[in-house]
């Protein structure tokens, strides 16, 4: 059962609050029983990486069953991902990486997307209802193209994505931009991410917004990580990481792993704790941010402030000041206590700031370990890298790697350590050949192939062939002037 992180009152099952996407009360479902759906590490070291995800989901959505997922995973993995070990974990220097950017966007965001529109097709179902889907959806440049693919001509649903105006990568734009279907639709906001997901997230409590889309069928929701959808299929990778630990023999089987995560809204690294609830041996969670380090400042005071200058950085996604997911992580370390997650977040949109009890902090503290690194130390760490192990990672990768460097500096206890990659270098190729070194190019598409030129390492196939991509979307929209968009489209 699942339940909004702010009042209990109204209990659902996943795939209601999958179909839901956000809670009425404005609150993120959560899972109110993770300690009882245990998946023991031991369970999955001989399954393939597809039955992990089978195993991991099944543990999590309630009312879907086995066999439902095994089509919803196979239907949504099989043949888009370069390897069909979906998620590759790398020895790098004494480290391990774990690859999520295999995937059709090359970003960790497919594991999640490309399950997505499924998961909501079937709950829609499963809640009798007959609405058609439209999926409401900020991003910070991965997102949202991650979110057009899964979503492209899927029956029922249509799909709208918001992205900031000039801060994203020139990739990711053309990304995004090119995207091909009959229901989608892309539209730049003339402001920073927070600003979008604002927008978005008004959106969706505005009760006449979803007065028009009754009245003609329609259901609001969203493929942002408030989403439970999004949530659960990145709770695999962390068993799947394991697994490949103890398969090679790094790791004996119960031994505790710290897993460094590159973060923005938090929803990457709360599925790491969401395995540790579910019995997976997690030591540390370690919370990597860039030059916007509310998380690290939150993590190490106890105090959320987002009252503080947005930084655009060279790791864009994790561009973000307002944390989303965080809500389900004190909901979870207050012991559900909604009344007091509903206050802090409260204060959070009416005062831009709020402190968290000593109890939730303690708990915090004793799973988590937060820094940051800003854009000089994330080129320093990627031409490091590669220059010492031949091993190239893009900006947000390099953003975990140097916490993890400090991690392991000042905190660390000897345990091994996964560094979740969440994308390609390649979609940031303008700063990575800036990190090596390189004079960085007029465009992106130029700089990818000098990138290809100077490693030897072939670029992506779906990057390679988006500049011959003809541009659908130009659809450009003031902040204030998100409703009125989504009206028209309705
Ligand atoms: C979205 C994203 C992140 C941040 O993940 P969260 O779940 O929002 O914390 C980090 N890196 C990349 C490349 C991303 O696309």
């Amino acid at each position: 059962m699942y339940v909004s992180t702010r009042s209990k009152a109204r209990p659902v099952r996943a795939s209601q609050a999958i179909f839901e996407g956000i809670a009425p009360d404005g609150g993120l479902y959560t899972p109110v029983d993770l300690g009882e759906k245990r998946l023991e590490a031991e369970t999955v070291l001989s399954l393939s990486a597809e039955e992990i995800w089978v195993r991991t989901l099944s543990c999590l959505l309630d009312d879907y069953s086995e066999e439902e997922l095994r089509g919803i995973v196979r239907e949504g993995y099989r043949g888009k991902f370069e390897t069909e070990d979906l998620t590759p974990t790398v020895k790098v220097g004494d480290s391990w990486v774990l690859e999520l950017f295999r995937g059709p966007t090359c970003a960790f965001k497919d594991l999640a997307l490309s399950l997505l529109p499924r998961l909501i097709t079937r709950a829609r179902e499963k809640v009798g209802s007959g609405e058609q889907v439209m999926i409401l959806t900020a991003t910070s440049g991965d997102t949202g193209k991650a979110a057009l693919k899964g979503f492209e001509d899927v029956e029922g649903t249509s799909i709208a994505v918001f992205y900031p105006h000039g801060g994203v990568s020139d990739v990711q734009k053309a990304q995004m931009v090119t995207q091909t279907g009959h229901n989608v639709r892309v539209c730049a906001v003339k402001g920073n991410f927070d600003d979008a997901q604002t927008g978005v997230k008004s959106i969706f409590a505005h009760e006449q917004a979803n007065g028009w889309a009754r009245e003609k069928g329609v259901r609001l929701s969203s493929a942002n990580s408030i989403n439970l959808g999004r949530l659960a299929p990145q709770v695999a990778y962390y068993y799947k990481a394991y697994a490949d630990l103890a398969r090679s023999g790094a790791i004996q089987v119960g031994e505790k792993v710290d897993f460094v995560v590159p973060t923005g809204n938090f929803g990457d690294i709360l599925a790491g704790e969401f395995a540790r609830r579910m019995g997976l041996p997690v030591g540390r969670l370690v919370c990597a941010s860039n030059a916007n380090r509310v998380l690290t400042d939150f993590i190490r005071t106890g105090t959320y402030d987002r009252r503080r200058e947005f930084h655009k950085t060279l790791s864009p996604s994790m561009d973000i000041l307002v944390s989303s997911n965080l809500e389900r992580y004190l909901f979870l370390a207050s012991g559900m206590d909604t009344d007091l997650v509903a206050d802090m977040m409260k204060r959070l949109r009416e005062d831009g700031i709020y402190t968290a009890p000593e109890s939730v902090m303690r708990e915090m503290k004793a799973r988590f370990w937060a820094g940051c690194a800003g854009d000089a130390q994330t080129l320093d760490t990627i031409g490091r890298v590669y220059k010492e192990t031949g091993y190239l990672m893009d900006t947000h990768t390099a953003v975990a790697w140097r916490v993890m460097e400090e991690y392991r500096r000042e905190a660390g206890d000897g345990r091994k350590t996964v560094v979740l990659s969440t994308a390609s270098p390649f979609k940031f190729p303008a700063a990575v050949l800036k990190a090596l070194g390189q004079s960085e190019p007029a465009d992106g598409f130029a700089a990818m192939e000098a990138l290809e030129k100077y490693t030897g390492i072939r670029a992506p196939e779906p990057l390679r062939t988006l500049k011959a991509m003809p541009v659908r979307h130009r659809d450009v929209t003031e902040k204030d002037g998100m409703l009125g968009y989504i009206q028209n489209l309705i």
